[in-house]
């Protein structure tokens, strides 16, 4: 049988683990792996990590298989009837199949005075257009490598930080900043921090925690503007000093090329169970939008790549993606979170919720079940069934007659407290 040759659009997580799975399952595919970054794939999730000093980045890279990665190789554009695509020195290449792995891109505020003197840094929709070094000096975006080590370098000779956006990558980011030995202000506008994923307790027993780092919060509040010396002034008039600004208020899915070629886009390029947005054309990852839905997380990436690693190779014509059970996590650190499903206060509503509040450890821990079986659950400051947990939420099988045990391991928390066992 002759090799169809697969071109993948991005050499990020995504790309990564399709080039991968497509050589474990060893179909009849040449995998061509096309990414605008310097480096070959590497895993985006463990930045913030990197700042902290908890890994180098040389030791983030991904495994991509057989596949021949081309690094610092944009496309430019893709001809999907004519079936090739554009790089960005005027080279053409041909192709059987495409998939565009094209990730997400920070969002920035809609401020003035963000760029530096080469200017225009964001396009219409707010999002950052080209490289992120393009930031006026002491503001950082963290996506890349390449922002990792700018912030790092900074980092470095500051002693005073503002993280504006508290959601999952500002406290990661605040974190790990605070790990580097700088005090560090969370600006959030939202009523509590990650208010996407936590309840108003979780967000409050987050916020003690980081507390407890020397990161102060402000929920509520808006900068807007960094100021054009070191630091931020909030809406109320209130100024806090620092020697860097870190933006984390968001991402989009980065479709400019997909719209280009005449592809379905809403939020991010629509694509149905199979992945497929046209004929031989598929999108997977962060700027897929699959049911209404854009998930922005690698696990989310990596199980549409497995769907389409074995439609592509062969080896299972019939596997579809039916979408994902929401987790998001914050581990390894002082400051650990686990969040999974429909766990905030509005999910509670004709629901049995189950709280366990442990003020010693500043843990907080949540259940939230609709008859036998889990929708939500929270975990903050102690992970201990963070296995358990996962396991059962996504097999989605009953809880038993014990539910508290996926909250709770005897041995090692013996003085647990119920606060609040309720039905609403
Ligand atoms: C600091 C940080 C922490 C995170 N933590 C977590 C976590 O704990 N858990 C979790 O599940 N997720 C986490 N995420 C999100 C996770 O990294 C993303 O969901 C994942 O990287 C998505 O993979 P992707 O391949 O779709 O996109 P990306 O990994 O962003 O890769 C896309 C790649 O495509 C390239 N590209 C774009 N356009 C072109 C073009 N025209 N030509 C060539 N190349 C192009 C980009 O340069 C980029 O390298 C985190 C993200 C960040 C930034």
């Amino acid at each position: 049988m002759s090799s169809r040759r697969v071109a993948v659009v991005g050499a990020g997580m995504a790309a990564a683990r399709l080039a991968q799975q497509l050589h474990a399952h060893g179909g009849p595919t040449e995998t061509v792996v096309y990414g605008a970054e310097p480096q070959a794939p590497y895993n985006r999730a463990l930045l913030a990590d990197v700042i902290a000093g908890r890994h180098r980045a040389g030791s983030l890279a991904l495994p991509t298989g057989d596949a021949e990665v081309r690094t610092g190789t944009e496309v430019v554009a893709v001809d999907i009837r004519g079936r090739t695509l554009t790089l960005a020195d005027g080279s053409r290449e041909a192709y059987d199949d495409v998939v565009f792995a094209t990730g997400a891109e920070p969002v920035l505020p809609p401020l003035d005075g963000l760029a530096g003197a080469a200017g225009g840094l964001a396009d219409a929709s707010g999002c950052l257009t080209g490289a992120t070094g393009g930031l006026r000096t002491g503001l950082h975006v963290l996506r890349s490598l390449d922002d990792c080590a700018r912030l790092a370098r900074d980092a470095d000779t500051a002693s005073r930080a503002v993280v504006i956006g508290g959601g999952v990558l500002g406290v990661g980011v605040a974190r790990a900043l605070a790990a580097r030995g700088l005090s560090v202000e969370i600006v959030h506008q939202g009523p509590h921090l990650v208010e996407r994923h936590l309840d108003r307790r979780a967000g409050a027993a987050l916020r003690t925690a980081l507390g407890r780092l020397g990161v102060g919060v402000h929920p509520g509040e808006r900068a807007p503007a960094p100021d054009s010396g070191p630091g931020v002034t909030l809406t109320g008039g209130r100024r806090l000093d620092a020697d860097l600004v870190v933006l984390t208020c968001g991402v989009r899915p980065r479709t400019g090329l997909a719209r280009a070629a005449g592809l379905p886009v809403r939020r991010g390029v629509v694509v149905d169970d199979t992945l497929a947005c046209a004929p031989h054309t598929y999108a997977v990852g962060d700027c897929a939008e699959h049911g209404t839905t854009v998930h922005g997380l690698a696990t989310t990436a990596w199980e549409q790549a497995d769907v389409l690693a074995a439609r592509l190779s062969g080896a299972g014509p019939g596997a579809r993606y039916t979408g994902s059970r929401p987790m998001s996590r914050l581990t390894a650190g002082p400051v650990e979170y686990a969040a999974f499903g429909a766990c905030g206060d509005a999910d509670e509503e004709g629901a049995d919720v189950l709280r366990i509040g442990d003020a010693t450890r500043g843990a907080y821990k949540k259940l939230v079940l609709r008859g036998d079986r889990i929708v939500g659950a929270i975990l903050v400051g102690d992970l201990a069934t963070a296995g358990s947990l996962t396991r059962a939420f996504l097999t989605g099988r009953p809880v038993g007659r014990d539910p508290l045990s996926l909250l709770t391991v005897p041995p090692r928390v013996p003085s647990a407290r119920v606060v609040e066992e309720s039905r609403t």
